[in-house]
């Protein structure tokens, strides 16, 4: 579980100071933004595991809750699940992607 404190906080600061601009950004710009943070949260060490997810009441993506409840080790359940589905591929790629499964990222991210 990475506990960076100050990427947190930045990231939080960041959003905030970005919030009046979220509906009109490029949806492909948000997946690709968010793609990036991603991966560089997970070059820096595991995610937060999908076992513990859930339980605050935020939904999970439908593959990131099909990872959760599947009998697989840990180092499995604090991947980037949305990485490898063809969401993420779609939404990068074209904006008002044909993608419409819910709580997923880069659903959130369509501008519709
Ligand atoms: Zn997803």
């Amino acid at each position: 579980m990475n506990s960076h404190v100050p990427d947190d906080m930045l990231y939080e600061d960041l959003a905030e100071r970005t919030v009046a601009y979220q509906d009109s950004a490029p949806s492909r710009l948000k997946s690709r933004i968010y793609s990036r943070l991603m991966l560089e949260e997970a070059a820096a060490g595991p995610l937060h595991s999908l076992s513990n997810c859930g339980r605050d009441g935020r939904r999970l993506c439908v593959f990131e809750d099909l990872v959760r409840i599947a009998p697989l080790g840990e180092s499995a359940k604090q991947r980037n699940v949305c990485r490898v589905c063809h969401a993420r591929v779609l939404a990068e790629k074209m904006e008002n992607a044909p993608i419409y499964w819910p709580y997923c990222p880069y659903v959130r991210f369509q501008n519709r």
